[in-house]
């Protein structure tokens, strides 16, 4: 394609003008002013707030790639290589007004409208992290970060340090990998050593294990007695003393007893996960599991006008009275597309790493153990029945063989009794680990699987050990899944994973880890192409919220929600895919604002 311009009028008034301006010598040019009768009109002509220009934009407006993610013939992609379709983007009230090159577009401006020369940086339709916990991610910058700790010994020595600063209370710490301890979990002993007095709790990457000293649980009112709840599991030694790793459900024995936040610390947390979002280039993010305490904060903010970037809530089926709450009034548009609320997170089994998720046959590492899932893991099948029925997107948790597969027989039978509920985008969050019968059902039931590239690269070490030979073929199968014609998103689940959108791609393109191991990727049959890989951060991120024709793709009239990057991974996807990872974002412009800029 090459699109010299493709200015379209968006509004009767700006059609009017455009058409009078083709007819006048006097506003063919930008910012002219005249005083005949005509000019009047062309004031009306709205005015440009900003511009930029002199930058490689992708606008993402071409037609879809095929299943195999070869881009289509009318894509800007000659001999192997992208060219970007524009060069100059103009904004006005919030929307794009002007899309092309800069030499043939005409805007109007005035001493207010700021023009920006990006000097060649790269814009892409703004970002979107479908899967995200942000109140974790800004609770982190006041926690022990145990992000990337080689060894149980690290996490101690780092909240050694912490509590130079952070004297008394209970000293909570985030990070730790249960998927790569998980065959030898540290204990107690060593935290007590350290902190015998105070209470310490580590909670792990992915949410799914609790490490606790003694002090943390004599105030959980945790002994040999105490028993796990359903779909949780208390690890012991010998005499059946808990060992202070808590796995899955369990670890909610202990998390009770940490005092609560209060709404206005919760609320802080929420806003420094947001901010550092948005200095990370996205415009909007899924947060996947939203309790009573995240929607006072996201509501709060959205009524004060403050909300860094675009929230979309996926409400906790774990959380009955919020539920409840939201069966009664139905889902909430917002006009501005701020804060939609219409779609539920429930969970129907636990990860791979730590052996929570549910598989047909046993685990290849642990042959008598399948994991848990549904009833056995808390799963309310008749409240996440009525949140569909009212209405609601459900995306489930699911990454086990059997977790998805069940997950696909609970779908499909809400279907038969609502069929509406089909129309719903419903998702799949995660979508791991797949047997090949299943692999069609996705798309043929609607589903939307909703997937981590970054968990591919970090869980690669360990979970062929979990799965073995046959079961990984069908694991993190994103390439597959296309092919069945299912529609994708892709995010970080963070901050379980690095959320960075450069590690992100690089991850999606290459399935190499930031060392660039292995050589060929993992399993690199399943590889997305960078087109199909910035898609799924985008456009294809839109159409999980429902809001595809606003945003992820940029055209006239529609949001300007765009992401500035310092390089350009289009290009450098064929030429040097390694470079991606040190790319940086520029600039992050939301509903017209410039919300981030370096
Ligand atoms: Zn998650």
């Amino acid at each position: 394609m090459n699109k010299d311009i493709f200015l379209r009028p968006f509004r009767l008034v700006w059609a009017l003008v455009t058409l009078t301006c083709l007819t006048l010598a006097s506003c063919s040019v930008q910012d002219e002013d005249s005083n005949d009768g005509e000019a009047s009109k062309v004031k009306q002509v709205i005015t440009a707030d900003l511009v930029l220009t002199n930058a490689k934009i992708y606008s993402f407006s071409w037609p879809e790639p095929d299943l195999e993610g070869r881009p289509n013939q009318a894509a800007p992609f000659k001999d192997g290589n992208w060219q970007p379709d524009a060069d100059t983007i103009v904004i006005a009230q919030g929307e794009i007004i002007a899309l092309g090159n800069g030499a043939n577009i005409r805007y109007q401006k005035n001493d207010e409208t700021r023009v920006i020369d990006l000097k060649g940086a790269t814009i892409f339709p703004g970002l979107v992290d479908s899967h995200v916990h942000v109140a974790e991610l800004g609770e982190i910058l006041h926690r022990v970060n145990l992000i990337d700790v080689k060894s149980p010994q690290e996490a101690v020595t780092r909240a050694i340090k912490f509590e130079s600063t952070n004297p008394s209370g209970w000293l909570i710490g985030q990070g730790w990998d249960e998927g790569a301890w998980a065959n030898n979990y540290p204990t107690k002993l060593l935290l007590d050593e350290a902190f015998p007095d105070r209470p310490v709790v580590f909670k792990s990457l992915h949410g799914f294990a609790i490490w606790a000293n003694s002090k943390a649980m004599q105030l959980a009112g945790i002994d040999a007695k105490t028993q796990a709840p359903i779909g949780g599991e208390i690890l012991r030694d010998n005499n059946l003393e808990p060992t202070g790793i808590f796995l899955n459900n369990a670890g909610n024995l202990i998390k009770q007893a940490i005092p609560k936040p209060s709404e206005q610390q919760f609320e802080s947390f929420v806003v420094d996960g947001l901010l550092q979002l948005a200095k990370d280039g996205y415009v909007s993010v899924h947060q996947a599991g939203a309790t009573s305490e995240h929607m006072t904060a996201f509501q709060n903010l959205r009524d004060k006008q403050q909300l860094p970037i675009r929230v979309y809530p996926m409400l906790s089926a774990r959380d009955p009275e919020l539920a409840e709450q939201w069966i009664a009034s139905g889902p909430k548009i917002d006009p501005d597309g701020w804060l939609d609320i219409r779609s539920v997170k429930a969970y129907y089994d636990g990860a791979l790493g730590s052996r929570g998720a549910r598989m047909i046959e046993g685990y290849s590492d642990l042959p008598d153990h399948r994991g848990v899932s549904g009833d056995g893991y808390g799963f309310d099948h008749e409240l996440v029945e009525r949140l569909m029925q009212s209405g609601f997107q459900v995306g489930i948790h699911a990454i086990g063989d059997a977790g998805n597969r069940e997950t696909l027989d609970y779908i499909e039978s809400v279907y038969k009794k609502y069929p509406e509920t089909k129309n719903q985008r419903n998702r799949i969050e995660h979508a791991q680990v797949i047997s090949p019968e299943d692999l069609p059902r996705l798309s043929s039931m609607s589903l939307i699987a909703s997937m981590e590239p970054p968990h591919a690269v970090e869980d690669k070490t360990w979970a062929e050990q979990r799965v073995g030979k046959k079961r990984i073929l069908g694991a993190y199968a994103w390439r597959s899944l296309r092919k069945q014609n299912t529609k994708l998103t892709f995010n970080s689940d963070l901050p379980g994973s690095d959320h960075s959108i450069f590690y992100g791609l690089h991850s999606a393109i290459t399935r190499q880890d930031k060392h660039g191991l292995p050589a060929n990727g993992w399993y690199p049959e399943q590889n997305m192409s960078i087109e199909e890989a910035v898609r799924a951060y985008t456009h294809w991120s839109a159409y999980a919220a429902f809001r595809e024709k606003q945003t992820g793709i940029l055209d006239v009239g529609r949001w300007a929600d765009i992401t500035v990057l310092d390089i350009d991974p289009m290009q450098l996807a064929t030429s040097a895919p390694e470079k991606i990872l040190s790319g940086q974002v520029v600039m992050n412009v939301i509903n017209g604002e410039i919300i981030y800029e370096r």
